[in-house]
């Protein structure tokens, strides 16, 4: 019997299949396609119009590198803010430290109620008392809202749909804004083999904001290229000066996967550095 398939362009003649299965919820919220599968390797996988966004195997990848390089280097991260990251899993790992107060801002509450349901090793940091999950569009919260926070964490998804005013330049001056002093923020950047023209783009409005641009890498094996770009921004605290060990249970991030993600190929050190 032939295997159902649920296939991913990363361009228009290559991308990734899944065997689906089982198809755990399919919907349309008011912003994107939401969709649960289970997949035979990587388990439970949640999808957004499409694209893959978290699983159950390899999430600790794409979450534990977009957290712990802030989280182990701002002198004293108290107030910590997420855009997006409705599925959990950024939360899950800023929550493993002491700070006040961890504040998710999503656009998009069905994608918090798929995730309540269909991916349970998400579900604790959902219901932490010190978690703070606001609905709302990440840009207009940060318009009208005026809290600082030690630490800004971008978590969107791809730059298409809701996504889109996020990956924008005066949105990240809007950060900067919204940055106590040495402030940080750690934003997710794509693919980068595959989106070197946005890369380029992004490095330029970065530089303009911020004194401290360094971009790193991880493997994310379900992600386009099984390969991951973040940026780490901050004015004064530099990305090499932490301060703390990470938590020891960690499946990925370590102190010398710290040094070596700022590590750039060749190709990405011409269009970044
Ligand atoms: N880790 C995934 C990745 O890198 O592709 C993204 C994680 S999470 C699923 C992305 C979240 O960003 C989605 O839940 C989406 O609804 C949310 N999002 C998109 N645009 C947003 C906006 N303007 N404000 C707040 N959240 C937004």
């Amino acid at each position: 019997m032939n295997k159902l398939e649920k296939r991913e362009y990363h361009s228009c003649s290559n991308g990734i299949f899944f065997e689906m299965k089982r198809t755990l919820v399919k919907k349309r919220s008011c912003f994107q396609e939401i969709e649960v599968i289970e997949n035979p390797h990587f388990g439970r996988m949640l999808f957004l119009d499409g694209l893959v966004q978290t699983t159950e195997k390899d999430e600790f990848f794409y979450h534990e590198m977009l957290i712990h390089p802030a989280m182990v280097t701002h002198p004293d991260p108290r107030k910590i803010l997420i855009i997006g990251g409705g599925d959990g899993g950024a939360i899950k790992q800023a929550l493993r430290y002491p700070s006040e107060v961890v504040r998710m801002v999503e656009i998009d509450p069905d994608v918090i109620a798929v995730a309540k349901k269909y991916l349970p090793w998400l579900l604790p940091s959902l219901e932490d008392e010190r978690a703070d999950i606001v609905i709302a569009d990440g840009r207009e919260f940060l318009e009208d809202s005026h809290d600082k926070y030690d630490v800004v964490f971008m978590d969107s998804s791809e730059p298409v749909g809701p996504s889109v005013t996020l990956h924008e330049r005066n949105f990240y001056k809007l950060i900067k804004e919204r940055l106590a002093p040495q402030g940080i923020a750690c934003a997710q950047m794509g693919a980068p083999f595959f989106q070197t023209e946005s890369l380029k783009r992004a490095k330029n409005d970065l530089k303009d904001v911020f004194g401290i641009v360094r971009f790193y890498l991880a493997p994310v094996p379900t992600y386009p290229g099984g390969n991951w770009c973040y940026v780490y921004l901050s004015d004064q605290v530099d990305p090499f000066a932490t301060k703390r060990e990470p938590p020891s249970d960690l499946k990925y991030y370590n102190p010398e996967i710290h040094k070596a993600a700022f590590a750039l190929p060749n190709y990405l050190q011409k269009i970044l550095k």
